[in-house]
């Protein structure tokens, strides 16, 4: 095992632990703005190597990709500022991709409000802030269907959430709350509407890992 510590063009140190002969999947996960330290922390709790993304050489090498909660706007702007707009989608369309909540925004290819730069990779049409103001922010029972004719509850936490009004016909459904859209998945691309990396429960994230190490194979 090597251990090596190399600087971005941001001047932060980012330390990655090699691994060679191990199938041990790095995963990145983009750290523009928002929630990224929740899902590092979740990733590494699950054995993955994890990396911080900030710009568009850092998704070199990576087995897949978390675009975490955080608000969309910005999101995208940075994005944009960043030059990462063209990048992330090329990295998604190969790779497996978590989107949480204004990660969902990020992939989707419409929303209501008409959200700019989007990376319109997944064809669904997504509404933000869509369980209004007064519930911005709830706790709810999830019905989760991460394989065929299997269905589980998973607790939800929602801040300021969207979901999902429509979907195209690539598109699965893989999880409702109070009868609406809040998870869905077109190929390798899993986008849902709550935060996993804020609770205890790493079934989304595992899910990620097990589409990694197939895509792998
Ligand atoms: N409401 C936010 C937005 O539309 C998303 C909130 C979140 O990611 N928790 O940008």
């Amino acid at each position: 095992m090597v251990g090596s510590a190399q600087l971005t063009a941001t001047g932060a140190a980012v330390t990655e632990i090699h691994r060679p002969g191990t199938d041990r999947p790095t995963i990145g996960v983009l750290a523009l703005q928002g929630a990224f330290r929740e899902h590092v922390r979740m990733l590494d709790g699950l054995g993955a190597a994890t990396r911080e993304v900030r710009m568009a050489r850092e998704l070199e090498g990576l087995d897949g990709l978390v675009i975490p909660g955080g608000e969309s706007t910005t999101m995208g702007l940075l994005m944009e500022k960043e030059g990462m707009r063209g990048p992330l989608r090329e990295f998604v369309r190969h790779h497996p991709v978590l989107g949480t909540c204004a990660g969902l925004i990020r992939l989707a290819a419409r929303t209501i409000d008409g959200e700019q730069s989007l990376l319109q990779v997944m064809d669904v049409t997504v509404r933000r802030n869509a369980f209004g103001r007064q519930t911005r922010s709830f706790e709810a029972p999830v019905e989760l269907s991460l394989a065929p004719g299997v269905s589980e509850t998973m607790h939800g936490i929602f801040i300021r959430a969207p979901w999902v009004e429509e979907v195209g016909p690539g598109v699965e459904v893989i999880a409702r709350c109070d009868g609406r859209i809040v998870g869905v998945r077109q190929g390798h691309m899993v986008g849902v509407a709550f935060h996993p990396e804020l609770g205890e429960d790493p079934r989304l994230h595992d899910y990620l890992l097990a589409e990694v190490r197939a895509s792998r194979t």
